[in-house]
């Protein structure tokens, strides 16, 4: 006992004289990491193509949006986006009026100071160019590989007009007209495309109103949003097949991604393109080509044949086993991407995970004895008429 009070006076002691001696830091990092971390989303190449990952519609606090383009960018970044265009809306920057609202009563007159609207010549001048350019600036301070689309939104009445996105825009300062269809013209002039954005918006309908017709027929919209948000529109899939326009899907994101998205697990609603390169010119060919696929919350929407060449190359199917005397063949898949497919065979689904496998056994057709194929209905992916595409997998690709 005397023995043991000993040791345990001379444990305390050797412990104190250790603390006495170790320097107690005032500041003590409690994570070395980086934070420059960022989701990578991995995605097939596609008939030799690239997919890219573009987001074509997101605001910033230039209009109604709650970050600056810099914050844009940085989030882009980290929710693994390679393309992304910032389109606020050009005819109503709506926080830098707030802006000036606050900052009136500095005014040598005592006048309110009016921000400049397109659609006024007395007001305050501003660069629209320069939202871009503080997108520009951050991608190139954080070192990104992004490529960054100059955009902006255009706006009339939403029943009777709506919202339209521009891109590849040179510059945004020479675009207004009072007349849409003219300002659409004034995009194209610079080498720009026209999107027709949330085409229910406010209307609930995607039938096309007047203006649409006139300005469809005229060949001035090049591409429609077929999903935006959380928003898919089946309507848009027939129309831009019968008039050759690209569909995109967009965020057209005002709050954070990673409230609306991260949060439910899903990734950002995206358009994925399908190009041989990330560069202004070989996306916009992309586009004009209609080389697209739509993301939203896991659902995949484009044209059929499309869709069965991305499942294609997204998934491997390996024949594992023939027994000849079962007349059965099983197959396994390989889901080699970040997105999970759902794939439907009669009453049986089978749930194909990202970066996982599932195996499959398939018999003979009763009446004509051969094999059968390992053909799905892919139930997340749409294409016509609020249809999913029905791919046969390639065996041993
Ligand atoms: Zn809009
Ligand atoms: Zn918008």
């Amino acid at each position: 006992m005397k023995k043991l009070f000993l040791f345990l006076a001379f444990a305390g002691l050797s412990l104190s004289t250790a603390s006495a001696q170790k320097k107690i830091p005032h500041v003590y990092r409690t994570c070395n990491e980086v934070y420059n971390r960022r989701t990578e989303i991995v995605l097939p190449q596609v008939n030799g193509y690239n997919c890219y990952k573009a987001d074509f519609h997101i605001h910033t606090t230039y209009s109604d949006g709650r970050l600056n383009p810099g914050g844009r960018v940085l989030e882009a970044w980290s929710d693994g986006l390679d393309i992304i265009a910032i389109t606020d809306h050009y005819e109503g920057y709506r926080n830098v009026k707030k802006f000036f609202k606050v900052t009136a009563r500095f005014n040598p007159d005592g006048q309110p100071t009016k921000y400049l609207s397109a659609f006024d010549s007395n007001s305050l001048k501003m660069d629209f160019n320069a939202i871009h350019d503080e997108a520009v600036a951050q991608r190139d301070k954080s070192g990104f590989d992004m490529l960054i689309i100059k955009g902006c939104e255009m706006a009339r009445n939403a029943k009777t007009h709506g919202h339209f996105n521009c891109l590849f825009l040179k510059d945004l300062n020479t675009l207004y007209n009072k007349d849409l269809s003219v300002a659409f013209d004034n995009v194209h002039a610079q080498g720009g495309l026209v999107i027709h954005n949330h085409p229910a918006y406010m209307r609930g309908t995607t039938d096309k109103s007047e203006f649409h017709e006139q300005v469809y027929s005229a060949g001035k919209i090049d591409g429609v949003e077929v999903a935006n948000g959380y928003s898919f529109y089946p309507p848009i899939v027939r129309r831009c097949i019968e008039e050759k326009l690209f569909m995109v899907g967009c965020t057209d994101e005002h709050g954070e991604t990673a409230r609306k998205y991260g949060m439910l697990g899903t990734y950002r609603t995206m358009t994925f393109v399908l190009a041989k390169e990330m560069t202004e010119k070989a996306i916009k060919d992309a586009l004009l080509k209609r080389r697209t696929i739509s993301y939203s919350a896991g659902e995949l929407i484009g044209e059929e044949e499309l869709l069965a060449d991305y499942l294609n190359a997204a998934v491997e199917c390996r024949l594992t086993k023939v027994d000849n005397e079962a007349g059965k063949r099983t197959f396994q898949l390989t889901n080699t991407t970040s997105i999970p497919y759902r794939l439907r065979r009669g009453k049986l689904i089978y749930e194909l995970d990202p970066f996982r496998s599932v195996t499959i056994t398939l018999g003979k057709n009763k009446e004509s004895g051969k094999y059968i194929d390992p053909e799905f209905s892919v139930t997340n992916m749409w294409h016509v008429d609020f249809k999913h595409p029905l791919v046969t997998l390639e065996i041993d690709k």
